[in-house]
């Protein structure tokens, strides 16, 4: 590289600020797109998916672009901190996880500490701010793959349940594995067996959608939602592709099992953005 000392570290200098720019610039445009749940037409359930899947971020850096969103919704300014570098990233990402339960105001003064810290700096702040106390801090389970077809994971358990759980293993002589795949099973059961079918459900009439046609639906879609490429598992709903009001029919063909990123995206097709920012965040 043809370049002076001098000039090296001012060229430096001039990249990282067009870098926040970009950063900037990126979170706006995600902001739209998560507003828009543009994402869900490419088949995916959430912003970490899109994030990963289809731009290729790393796992860490989806967390810390989708943590600082959700902590810009709460406060606008936080976008022009990243842009100055008064605000890294990874600062941003701990703040959010921090002030997920706070409100704006408590959470802007927390901000103001955290301005031009390094992220040891801001664990140490925010660690201050819980004075020792973990509970404020969630515990989430941890997976890590170990193969294929089998994945380690720490849980946290309350004692009674980790009691339970060894008791019956004792008592069936299953490991870990086979006592929670029975268990569930007999969940599954549970829940399959509160859905009725519904006697002489012609599956047209009515606002409700008839019990049977649910049960056949569920089934059809394993408990996955049918949007086609999307694999979400979590708050799956039943969505009319012809809406009931303007005369869909409560058939198999006409009614999919999504997540509620595409039913919210389908919301947003059929009455609009604007009257659907109203109810989504
Ligand atoms: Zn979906």
């Amino acid at each position: 590289m043809n370049i002076s000392d001098k000039d090296l570290l001012t060229k430096v200098s001039f990249l990282v600020k067009i870098e926040r720019r970009a950063h900037f610039h990126l979170l706006e445009h995600l902001q739209e797109v998560q507003r828009r749940r543009l994402y869900a037409d490419l088949g995916y359930s959430s912003m970490f998916k899109y994030l990963t899947r289809e731009l290729k971020y790393s796992e860490g850096a989806a967390v810390r672009r989708v943590n600082t969103l959700r902590l810009s919704n709460k406060v606008p300014a936080v976008k022009k901190l990243i842009q100055s570098g008064e605000l890294s990233l990874e600062v941003a990402s701990k703040a959010q996880n921090f002030s997920q339960n706070l409100s704006p105001t408590k959470t802007k003064q927390i901000l103001q500490k955290l301005k031009f810290k390094s992220n040891d700096e801001a664990k140490r702040i925010l660690n201050d701010f819980t004075q020792g106390d973990t509970a404020a801090m969630p515990l989430r389970d941890i997976k890590k793959p170990i193969s294929n077809s089998q994945t380690r994971v720490h849980l946290t358990l309350e004692n009674k349940t980790l009691n339970l759980l060894e008791k019956f293993k004792a008592i069936k002589k299953f490991n870990s594995d086979e006592a929670l795949l029975f268990l569930l099973n007999l969940g599954f059961e549970e829940i399959d067996s509160k859905i009725q079918i519904t006697k002489n459900s012609k599956g047209t009439q009515g606002r409700s959608i008839p019990s049977n046609v649910k049960k056949e639906i569920l089934k059809r879609s394993n408990y996955i939602c049918e949007f086609k490429g999307c694999d979400e598992i979590k708050n799956l709903e039943f969505e009319h592709i012809i809406p009931f009001a303007k005369g869909g029919l409560h058939t198999l063909e006409n009614i999919k099992l999504y997540c509620r990123t595409h039913n919210q995206r389908s919301a947003i097709k059929a009455f609009g953005q604007l009257k659907m920012d109203q109810y989504l965040n």
